[in-house]
C-alpha cells in the first residue's frame, strides 16, 4: 500500500494525548501494541514487515510462526528430500523465540524426545 499519511495530523493527534494501537497477528489470535506516531507511516505501508522487525524475526519466520500456531516443526529431511514438520516434542503455541529455538530440532520418528520426556524437561525448569 503506498501510504501517504498526513503527518501534522498525526503530530496534533499525538501531542493531544492521542495513542496508536495496533493488532498484531499472534499465535492464539492478537496482541495489541502501541506504536509510536513516528513509525505509523512505516506501519501502514508494511503490517507484516514492521511486526516481524518488532519481533526481531525475519518475514519468513514470523509467518512461518503464526502458520504453525508456535508449533516447532521437524527438520529432518524425508526420504524423498522434504523437510518432514512433523511436530518437536513438548506442543505448540510456544511464543516466538522458544519456537524459533526449537524449530528445526527432531520429531521422534527423526530421534527427538518423546512428549514425555519434552513435559518432564519442562517441569523441571
Ligand atoms: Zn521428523
Amino acid at each position: 500500500m503506498d501510504a501517504k499519511l498526513h503527518k501534522p495530523t498525526i503530530e496534533l493527534l499525538s501531542k493531544s494525548g492521542v495513542y496508536f494501537v495496533v493488532d498484531l497477528r499472534w499465535v492464539g489470535g492478537s496482541r495489541s501494541i502501541t506504536i509510536e506516531a513516528r513509525d505509523l507511516e512505516k506501519y501502514v505501508s508494511d503490517p507484516v514487515g514492521f511486526t516481524a522487525q518488532h519481533f526481531g524475526a525475519s518475514v519468513e519466520d514470523y509467518l512461518r510462526w503464526i502458520e504453525t500456531e508456535g508449533t516447532p516443526q521437524c527438520g529432518a529431511l524425508t526420504k524423498k528430500g522434504k523437510r518432514c514438520t512433523l511436530s518437536v516434542a513438548g506442543g505448540g503455541q510456544r511464543d516466538f523465540k522458544r519456537w524459533k529455538e526449537l524449530d528445526g530440532g527432531y520429531c521422534q520418528v527423526h530421534g527427538g524426545e518423546t512428549s514425555a520426556e519434552a513435559n518432564e524437561k519442562r517441569r523441571s525448569h
